[in-house]
């Protein structure tokens, strides 16, 4: 039997799943819907990479996790390797792309800037607060416009004259874009303005104060909208390049990071019996109140989030108490 390394990435939107073998091949993947539900949706995608697998070669024997539900899922799968988005994302793409200097990343409803340095990531920021430059709000667009968000970018592209849409918030982007059509702008020119304005949001934003240096990679699923692909080319005046497996990089690099640990576990498809208890916590510690969701295996805390600050972090290990 030959080596094979699982990586998984839960995010809030998307749940990825790679499987690599010793020489970084892929040997399956998969992207779902996380639909805020990291476990199921773990579950579920462990079942499609068992298979699109072949069992009968390869044996998993180590498992590496990412995203914001890593800790959580590291233990449902036993992982060898726990590590943040970052990390995981700027080994991920320096598999493919070893002298990227920046990684540009927009999602449904985040987005992050990586600066990389001889292959290591070394400074970072992002951005969860304002959806003008996510994925969220070129979809609540498309809607709008009446025009299916996948062909945002085809669309953008045939564009001569894009219109000028305020980039500062999502606010005043939606009452520009109406006010836009008002004033007879086809909906192509609306189009290319709505991803120059994601751009600018996100240079202005995410971007500020770092210096973005090529060579430049674009991920996360508004890579796919070439409108935005574009837009950053145009704005940065630079080559941005966009891999075929961008939204896998946070996986991939997970995988990896489980190949190069010298810890070894063997993985075990079958993952259907844990039991978690979830609990709610309300902080306290400011008017914010947030929310923390805690989940339990055996009354020890494995994982949390909610929480807006630092000050609301709980720590994992820590046992369950009855108040
Ligand atoms: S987590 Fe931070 S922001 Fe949220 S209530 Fe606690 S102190 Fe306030």
């Amino acid at each position: 039997m030959e080596n094979a390394f699982l990586g998984i990435d839960v995010g809030s939107i998307s749940t990825k799943g790679v499987i690599i073998d010793e020489n970084e091949n892929i040997l399956a993947d998969e992207y779902i819907w996380t639909e805020g539900n990291p476990i199921e949706a773990t579950k579920k995608l462990v079942r499609i990479l068992e298979k699109n697998f072949d069992k009968t070669k390869y044996k998993i024997v180590g498992t590496g996790t990412t995203g914001s539900a890593r800790k959580l899922v590291g233990s449902i799968v036993n992982a060898t390797v726990v590590k943040n988005e970052i990390t995981a994302h700027a080994i991920g793409t320096t598999s493919t792309h070893p002298d990227v200097r920046t990684i540009l990343e927009i999602g449904g409803q985040d987005s992050k800037i990586i600066l990389v340095e001889n292959g290591i990531a070394v400074d970072y920021a992002m951005n969860t607060l304002c959806a003008a430059g996510t994925g969220a709000f070129l979809s609540s667009q498309s809607h709008r416009l009446g025009i299916p968000v996948e062909e945002m970018g085809k669309i953008a592209l045939e564009s001569k004259n894009p219109a000028s849409i305020a980039a500062r918030c999502t606010v005043f982007a939606e009452s520009d874009l109406v006010h836009k059509l008002q004033m007879g702008h086809s909906k192509t020119d609306i189009v290319a303005g709505l991803c120059n304005s994601v751009v600018a949001n996100y240079i202005n934003n995410v971007g500020k104060g770092k210096k973005i240096v090529a060579p430049i990679v674009f991920q996360g699923g508004v890579s796919k909208n070439e409108g935005v692909v574009k837009a950053f080319k145009d704005a940065l005046g630079e080559e941005v390049h966009v891999d075929k497996n961008g939204h896998l990089m946070g996986a991939i690099g997970s995988a990896i990071l489980a190949k190069e640990s010298t810890k070894r576990n063997e993985f075990s498809f079958d993952i259907e019996d844990v039991e978690f208890v979830t609990r709610e916590v309300i902080c306290g510690k400011c008017p914010n109140n947030c929310e923390i969701i805690c989940v339990y295996r055996d009354d020890m805390l494995i994982d949390s989030w909610g929480n807006r600050c630092e000050k609301g972090e709980i720590k994992t290990g820590t046992k369950y108490k009855v108040s």
